[in-house]
């Protein structure tokens, strides 16, 4: 007779919850990391301060999950983001919602959120192995029949959960090892690639470092193709660093950069700041117009104090070979409207991204079509079961991933955890 019921591989959120489904269903759990702690990654997200979930509606929700949200449909309809905040505040764990819906512990303390998570796996009586790295797993015939650990042990067992994530951030144990296991069984993997992901640029200003460090608040950024059409926009705020981009509005862009280098076969494609996205060209430039007309005396320097970030203004004085000492009155209407358009339309041709291994999020993994959303059950073979990042769905970052994590976690271990049962 097997010993465990179930074995949960990778103890990052998916697979913690789906230890905590399984054995609140009441089979026999067995959790197995390489890592000597569980849930590393979950403690370094939101920066430092676990970023939970997100609160906004199932709609919403799939919307911000852009590779294969609509997957997610059935598994939030047994677990979703409501049952997880239910879930941390029954563990007497306050979460506060900050800004676009995120969900955060009220402490801001990341490993609070981990602890909790430890202390129920604990509570719930699963066994739990860290320092234990899963080299296989045996199937016979159509069935899952064994894990197999990097020390040469066997563990027979008829159900398996893979949860190992990504390939991100490979010092957090996600390492990609999940997908060899897969394809044995007869999965398919996808293309995999970094998103959520800051972004690369070989700009003049970009290498001589002219920008780097300066952030810009509540821009519009655009990604288009090479015949000039918009891709992808996003709000938000961005940074300029020494390679390129960075900041949420970046980090959102990136995996629609990724894709239109590959689909177009080209090496840079052009990306577009706005930063007065609210307010169109015609009334910015009436704007300056009436700054004009009420100090017609000032220098255009003194005159555009603050109307953009300065280190912005003196970069883009230099591209237009201005004379900021001039007067404001002299200016001519068509520097006006070039002022304008650089602050509407600032490109920036951009050639890449970071790697895999520097992304936030794993964009591909093992396809979709051949789980069943309903249980998160392979159609190749039966007892095994996949979870989180190792499968190819990714939100955007504001907990979208996390929560993708939990509630295909939690639909793996209830449905694992029912089929032992019933079997
Ligand atoms: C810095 C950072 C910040 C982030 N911030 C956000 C955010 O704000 N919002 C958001 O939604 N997402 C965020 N993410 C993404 C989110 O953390 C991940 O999507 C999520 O952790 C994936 O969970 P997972 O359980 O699928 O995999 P992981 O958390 O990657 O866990 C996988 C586990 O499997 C174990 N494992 C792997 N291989 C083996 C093996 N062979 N044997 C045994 N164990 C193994 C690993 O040790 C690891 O513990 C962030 C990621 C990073 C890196």
């Amino acid at each position: 007779m097997n010993k465990y019921d179930v074995i949960v591989i990778g103890g990052g959120p998916s697979g913690l919850m789906a230890s905590i489904a399984a054995a609140e269903h009441g089979v026999r759990v067995l959790l197995l990391d390489k890592g000597n702690k569980l849930g590393r990654k979950l403690a370094i997200s939101g920066g430092g301060r676990c970023n939970v979930t997100n609160r906004m509606d199932i709609q919403d929700l799939i919307a911000h999950i852009p590779g294969n949200g609509r997957f997610m449909h059935s598994p939030f309809s047994v677990f979703n983001n409501e049952n997880i905040i239910a879930f941390f505040e029954g563990l007497g764990i306050q979460l506060k919602e900050e800004d676009r819906g995120r969900m955060f512990p009220v402490n801001d303390k990341a490993t609070t959120v981990v602890e909790t998570l430890l202390n129920r796996v604990r509570m719930l009586g699963v066994d739990i192995r860290t320092n234990t790295t899963v080299k296989t797993i045996n199937y016979s015939g159509e069935s899952v029949s064994e894990v197999v650990l990097h020390n040469g042990e066997h563990i027979p067992t008829p159900t398996v959960i893979v949860a190992t994530g990504g390939k991100s951030v490979p010092h957090t144990g996600s390492t990609g090892d999940g997908y060899p296991w897969a394809e044995k069984a007869g999965h398919t993997i996808t293309d995999l690639y970094p998103t959520e992901v800051p972004i690369t640029s070989s700009e003049d200003f970009i290498r001589k470092k002219t920008l780097q460090g300066l952030s810009l608040r509540d821009i519009e950024l655009t990604v288009f193709n090479p015949k000039g059409k918009k891709i992808k926009t996003h709000d938000g705020d961005m940074i300029f660093t020494h390679f390129g981009i960075s900041g949420p509005a970046a980090l959102r862009c990136s995996q629609y950069v990724v894709k239109a280098l590959k689909k177009f076969e080209t090496k840079t494609i052009k990306m577009e700041v706005d930063l007065f996205p609210s307010v169109s060209e015609e009334a910015l430039f009436q704007q300056l117009l009436a700054k004009v007309k009420a100090d017609p005396k000032k220098s255009l320097k003194n005159l555009l104090k603050g109307f953009a970030p300065e280190r912005f203004l003196l970069f883009v004085y230099d591209k237009l070979s201005l004379d900021t000492q001039a007067q404001a009155s002299t200016v001519t209407h068509e520097t006006f409207r070039s002022l304008v358009t650089i602050c509407k339309h600032f490109e920036i041709e951009v050639n890449g991204t970071l790697s895999i291994e520097k992304a936030f999020v794993t964009g591909g993994g093992i396809s979709i079509k051949e789980i069943e959303p309903k249980t998160m059950h392979s159609k190749k073979k039966k007892g095994l079961y996949f979870c989180g990042e190792v499968l190819d769905i990714h939100g955007y970052t504001g907990g979208y991933n996390i929560t993708v994590a939990f509630s295909t976690g939690y639909t793996a271990g209830k449905s694992a955890a029912e089929q032992v049962i019933h079997k």
